[in-house]
Order: C-alpha cells, then sequence, then structure tokens
C-alpha cells in the first residue's frame, strides 16, 4: 500500500538531469509549509498541500510527521564506519599532533586491532547513527589492515540489512608491508567488481596518503582503478604532516607528486585538503579531482579548517 507522509515542512531541491522528482520549473530550492509527500512501490508519486493529498489518497496509509521537516536524504562523502569506535574515548597523554596521534595512538590501538566482528558491529552502529540524523547515503572508508581479505564484504553485508545506499572502500596503503598494501588493492578491486550490480552498495579503489604508499603503489593504485573504472579516494594533506614529509621525500607537495605520476582525474575523490597551497588547488581544478572536507574530523586531531578560495 501507498504512504502519504504528512509534513510541518516539505523541502523542495531544485533538480537538474536525471532526478527521479522535479518540483515545478523553479530554479531553485524552496520550502513548503503543510505540504507532504506520496510514496508508492518506493518511488515518490507526488508532493502538495497535506490537506489535499490526504483527501486524493484516501485509501493509502497516513504517517504522520507535522512536528518535522521532510527533505531528501543527505549524503555523507567522507567516513568511517569504525570510527564510531572512538566515540567518546579521551587521547592517550602526549598525543598533540597528527603525527604521534596517528603513531601512537590511532594506528596502534584502532586500526590495528580490527578484524571482521568489530566491522560488522561497527557498520551496523554507523548505519544506524547516520539514518537517524537524515543521511540516507555515504561513502565509507575502511582502515584494518589485518582485516583482509572480506573485510568489505562484511561490512556490505552488515549494511545490507540497514537499507542505506554506501560506497564502500578499503584504504589501502603500505605502513605494515608491501605485501599488505598490494591485499588492500586486491580487497577493492574484488569487492568492486563482485557487487557491480547491487542496487545499493558499491565498491571504489583506495589509497591512504604519500606518506604510506610508495611512487610504484600510488601508479599501481591508479592504473587498477582505471582499468576496472571503479574512481579512487583517498586522504590529502590532512595536516601539514604529509605536505612536509612529502617535500622531504620527493621534493614536491603532495598533489604535485600525485600530477607528475599521472593520477589525478574527475575519478579521483580527495578528502580533507585542509593544507593545500594555491598551486596545489590550481592543479586539483585543471584535472577536475572532487575535493571533500571534513571539518568536525580536522578539529579533533587539533587541524585547522581549510581554506576556500572562489573559482
Ligand atoms: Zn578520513
Amino acid at each position: 500500500m501507498g504512504k502519504v507522509l504528512l509534513g510541518k515542512y516539505l523541502l523542495l531541491p531544485h533538480l537538474d538531469g536525471n532526478a527521479a522528482v522535479r518540483p515545478g520549473t523553479e530554479k531553485e530550492n524552496r520550502v513548503e509549509e503543510d505540504w507532504g509527500v506520496v510514496i508508492d512501490k518506493g518511488k515518490i508519486e507526488e508532493v502538495g498541500e497535506n490537506s489535499r493529498l490526504e483527501r486524493k489518497y484516501s485509501s493509502y496509509e497516513v504517517l504522520d510527521f507535522r512536528n518535522k521537516i521532510i527533505a531528501p536524504g543527505f549524503i555523507n562523502a567522507h567516513m568511517h564506519s569504525y570510527g564510531v569506535l572512538s566515540h567518546g574515548i579521551t587521547l592517550p597523554p602526549g598525543i598533540d599532533n597528527f603525527d604521534n596521534f596517528l603513531n601512537d595512538f590511532w594506528w596502534p590501538l584502532v586500526e590495528n586491532r580490527i578484524d571482521h566482528r568489530m566491522i560488522e558491529i561497527t557498520s551496523r552502529a554507523a548505519a544506524w547513527e547516520l539514518l537517524n540524523s537524515g543521511v540516507t547515503t555515504f561513502c565509507d572508508v575502511l582502515e584494518a589492515p589485518n582485516a583482509v581479505p572480506g573485510a568489505l564484504e562484511v561490512e556490505a553485508k552488515a549494511l545490507e540489512e540497514s537499507g542505506i545506499k554506501a560506497v564502500l572502500s578499503f584504504e589501502a596503503c603500505e605502513r605494515i608491508s608491501p605485501e599488505n598494501g598490494i591485499a588492500g588493492l586486491e580487497e577493492n578491486k574484488a569487492f568492486f567488481l563482485a557487487c557491480r550490480n547491487h542496487p545499493r552498495i558499491s565498491g571504489k579503489m583506495c589509497i591512504h596518503t604519500t606518506f604510506t604508499c610508495s611512487r610504484n603503489f600510488i601508479t599501481k593504485a591508479g592504473q587498477m582503478a582505471r582499468e576496472i573504472g571503479s574512481g579512487i579516494q583517498l586522504h590529502l594533506s590532512e595536516s601539514v604532516y604529509e605536505p612536509r614529509i612529502c617535500m622531504d621525500n620527493h621534493g614536491l607537495s603532495p598533489v604535485e607528486l600525485y600530477e607528475e605520476l599521472g593520477f589525478l582525474g574527475d575519478d579521483v575523490l580527495a578528502s580533507q585538503g585542509v593544507q593545500l597551497t594555491d598551486k596545489e588547488l590550481d592543479i586539483l581544478k585543471s584535472h577536475k579531482v572532487n575535493l571533500v572536507h571534513v571539518p568536525l574530523s580536522n578539529c579533533e586531531v587539533g587541524g585547522v579548517l581549510p581554506r576556500f578560495r572562489p573559482c
């Protein structure tokens, strides 16, 4: 049976292209008071005034949300489901920068200990938290070097029950060993290919950073992503740590290194980007690289907010 959702406010986005719902011909988003939505067979059938929808669809089930806002689902473009493990925990003494946050805390005490059971539990918890916050689609990065192979399969299975849409990836890098890095790339490739026809869950190639991945590894990851058409994501200059190490090791900034390796393109999704120079922003723009900012995470590890620059 169809459902009529009665709302206090209905947020109507202006949608282009192949969007399922086109609310009028307006160019702008708009908000309507005392409007609702009719849903049938998983699709939005109509939007309009509550009273009119109630009359027109009198045989449908009515859900009363007249003390709430009805809005399209939010999208979280950078997420670590396993991060729910760290909710409410305090940092050990002496952790005061991004370098020792990773080396003395996050890697040894969190990421390296994650196994399949923890992935299953944290994925369920994260999906519940996201859905309760209005997020219906998210892009996840799983960092669990001792949980390959099969880590993404476990995550997908846990998420399937929730109904959420997800893009899942395993953060491959060589910080444990070169072999472990390759196992991470293979994990992404196998998962991407296995769920190509899944209606709600898909995969993506993923690497960590220029300080945990060698030139050859970055190049190989980029090639694998383009061979299978998965796109690729990575963390980029989350603090001053990465630009400094990259300059010491390669004589280049992280973005300059990625460009030299032929890695950049419009299928690249970089996260953070807190410490980017004007030159790096120009390079990212010229390759149409996508960049997602994560202000809450940047606050957690003592960073700063990214610089914004008009296009
Ligand atoms: Zn992240």
